[in-house]
Formats: C-alpha cells, sequence, structure tokens
C-alpha cells in the first residue's frame, strides 16, 4: 500500500516537475525585470507555438505567450542555450522527495501538506540558487497551503494541539530568520523569512525537537557551504550566500527522518 502511493507520488512528482521547471525558468530573474516568456538566447517563444489541436488557419500570433515552457533538457529547442536547471534535475528532485515522504510522513492530510510544500520549494530552491531571490508568488501559497491542509488534518483527527504547535513554531522560526536578517544586515533577506514560516510550521506539527532539528541542519548546512567557498577562494567574507536551498534541504531531511 505505502509502496504504491510512493510509487505515484514519484510518477506525479515527475510530471508536476515538468511544470515546476517552468514556473523556475519564469521567475528566475534578477529583481525588477519582468518575468521571463522566452529563451534569454534567442527569444524563442516555446510556448507561443501552434498547439497541435487548434485549427490551422489560426497563426501561431494567436497564441501571446505568457509561459515559456523549457525542455527538460533544460536547454532551448532553438538555439541549445541553457534555459534553467540542468536536464531532469527539477523533474528527478521532485519526484524523490515526494515519494520519500510518502514512505515517512503519515497520515494523508499531512502527508498532502508536506507534498505542497515540497512542490512549492522545489521551485524556491532552484529559484533562490539561480538569482538570490524567493518570489512571494511562491512563499505565499507555499505558507498559505501548508496551513490549510495541516487545519484539515487538524480538524479530523481532532489534533488541536498540534495545528497550535505548528502555527507558533513557522512564527518562531520566521521571527528567528528575521533577527539575523536584521543582525546580517542582508545576509539573510526577507523571502528567507517568508519560507522558514512555511518550513518551520510543518517542522513544528511534528514537535519541537523537529523545529530545532531541521532548522539547526539548514543552517549547518549554510555554513559549511559557506566555509568551503572561502577555502575554495570562491567567495569573501562579505559576500551573501543564498540561504533558502539549505534551509529546504535542512528541513526536509528533517521530516524525512521523522
Ligand atoms: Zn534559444
Amino acid at each position: 500500500m505505502t509502496a504504491a502511493l510512493a510509487t505515484s507520488l514519484a510518477l506525479a512528482g515527475l510530471a508536476a516537475g515538468w511544470g515546476l521547471r517552468a514556473v523556475t525558468a519564469r521567475y528566475a530573474v534578477p529583481a525588477g525585470e519582468p518575468h521571463r516568456r522566452s529563451c534569454p538566447g534567442c527569444g524563442h517563444p516555446a510556448a507561443s507555438q501552434r498547439p497541435r489541436f487548434a485549427p490551422r488557419w489560426l497563426s501561431p500570433r494567436s497564441f501571446s505567450p505568457r509561459w515559456f515552457l523549457p525542455r527538460p533538457s533544460g536547454r532551448c529547442p532553438a538555439c541549445g542555450q541553457r534555459t534553467g536547471p540542468p536536464p531532469f534535475a527539477v523533474e528527478a528532485i521532485t519526484a524523490l522527495t515526494l515519494a520519500a515522504l510518502a514512505l515517512r510522513v503519515h497520515p494523508g492530510l499531512v502527508l498532502a501538506a508536506a507534498c505542497w510544500l515540497a512542490v512549492c520549494a522545489v521551485p524556491l530552491a532552484f529559484i533562490d540558487a539561480a538569482v538570490r531571490r524567493l518570489p512571494d508568488l511562491l512563499t505565499a501559497p507555499a505558507y498559505a497551503g501548508t496551513g490549510l491542509l495541516l487545519m484539515a488534518a487538524a480538524a479530523v483527527g481532532g489534533h488541536w494541539h498540534d495545528l497550535l504547535r505548528a502555527g507558533l513554531g513557522g512564527l518562531a522560526l520566521a521571527g528567528f530568520c528575521l533577527a539575523v536578517a536584521v543582525v546580517s544586515r542582508g545576509g539573510m533577506g526577507l523571502g528567507d523569512v517568508k519560507v522558514a514560516a512555511s518550513l518551520g510550521t510543518l517542522l513544528a506539527w511534528r514537535g519541537w525537537s523537529t523545529l530545532l532539528a531541521g532548522a539547526f541542519a539548514g543552517f549547518l548546512l549554510a555554513a559549511a557551504y559557506g566555509i568551503v567557498l572561502l577555502l575554495a577562494g570562491r567567495a569573501t567574507r562579505k559576500q551573501h550566500i543564498p540561504f533558502g536551498p539549505f534551509l529546504i534541504i535542512g528541513a526536509f531531511a528533517a521530516i524525512l527522518a521523522w
């Protein structure tokens, strides 16, 4: 039963990963720039091509390209330039994460909350790694969806105590990150604070110790990465590294260690 659930979630993750690749390509632009709708190299608007089912008299120009739909290979079909994360990285990570969550997280509604957060967190991690941004368009639905699904889990199972702890835990981790952001003067951004709110909520649902473990793992990974960069001479002391991917990896490592 669990194996069947893990397999179906892995397949769903593969399919969702393709959509998340499009989300990543769209929002991985520097702050202030418009969302990406075409290949940055040649301007090839993959999404504006006439869909196969459309009548012939509709010219490709009838389809305004709102979304650039990148190939899983991560390269533009026209000019071959990289248009996003490495080949199949988003797809494989989403599939593996959802399958692993299916094996570790119960009951169903809590699993749904964890999967929802994962589906939001994967593009967030890739976007932050690429352009050091965590767009509100992803952090807001991550928090809202996780909160609503945990509320449903509390209502079904009567776990109001867990829900209260989850809410407080999310605020606590967000507050801690906000304090770090103020003290470090830009080392951590407001996007990190918003991601921490969602991650903290899910971590604290399991318990305070899971919240501590997840947060500690995230900061430890970020510190280790910073030290490696410094030792390799690829960063200076003043340079800021993206925190989001480490917070996300640390949190999901703690969640999978349930
Ligand atoms: Zn191109």
